[in-house]
């Protein structure tokens, strides 16, 4: 059971991975195929013209490996528990999304009152914010806004010290059919585009930190570009791993 779980765990990263990759990787290939078209097109006439093309292309293709390292870097199990910049990590989640927010429209708002630092599995930590943040962007297909929000808290029930993360989206929410089976594994309403297993992760990463996920949503409302009302929250709570 360990093994599969392993196996479904580094399948979901891969579904992730895969398509944040496909996109962030897009424009510059993009680019590169127009420079070497303008290169082919300028090279006897204007060498030097040719030249500077070349440069850009190589920038481009700079950029391209520094995502595919970046990513693969990324996506690494924590072998231990270590201190962590919050408000940090997620910035770094934001940004693998940075040409995917842009091209749907999608406004961030982030919200980090405090410095906020936890002793937590960094890995898991970072595959968990990277699916409630790619499921938001997900269902604001004509634009809207995301809030993120870090707060040092305590659990009341347990009085333990810890950090609140919340992912706010102004998206279409999820009918109470779908919010009852959104943590079981494989369930997706994404069809060959979901794996299913991004909040099943989630969840699983929770148990094991002995935190709380809750989620809140809007039932089957229309879509509202940039509303201020919220499509779908939810509120992750981690105690500190230290105390
Ligand atoms: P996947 O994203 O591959 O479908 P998840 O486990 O991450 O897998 O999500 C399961 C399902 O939960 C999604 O298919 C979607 O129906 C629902 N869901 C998750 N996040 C949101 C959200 N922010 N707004 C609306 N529905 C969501």
């Amino acid at each position: 059971a360990e093994a599969a779980l392993l196996q479904s765990e580094k399948l979901a990263a891969v579904g992730r991975l895969a398509s944040s990759i496909a996109h962030e990787i897009n424009n510059p290939l993009e680019s590169v195929v127009n420079l070497l078209y303008l290169i082919e097109q300028t090279v006897h006439q204007d060498a030097e013209q040719a030249r500077q093309f070349a440069l850009l292309a190589q920038q481009e293709l700079a950029r391209v490996s520094q995502i595919a390292t970046q990513t693969l870097r990324f996506f690494k199990q924590s072998t231990s528990r270590q201190r962590v910049d919050i408000p940090g990590l997620m910035d770094s989640v934001l940004a693998l999304y940075a040409g995917k927010l842009v091209n749907s429209n999608v406004e961030v708002v982030r919200e980090y009152r405090d410095r906020v630092e936890l002793v937590c599995l960094e890995g898991e930590l970072r595959q968990a914010l990277n699916n409630l943040v790619g499921n938001a962007i997900d269902v604001m297909r004509v634009g809207g806004r995301l809030r993120v929000r870090v707060r040092g808290a305590t659990d009341f029930a347990t009085g333990r010290t810890g950090v609140r993360l919340t992912v706010a989206d102004t998206g279409v929410g999820m009918s109470s059919a779908t919010q009852s089976r959104i943590f079981e594994p494989f369930f997706t309403t994404k069809g060959i585009m979901g794996t299913g297993l991004g909040l099943w992760i989630t969840q699983e990463l929770v148990v094991k930190e002995n935190g709380r996920l809750g989620v809140r949503s809007r039932e089957d409302q229309p879509e509202k570009p940039a509303g201020t009302t919220h499509g779908t929250v939810f509120a992750l709570f981690l105690p500190d791993g230290a105390v």
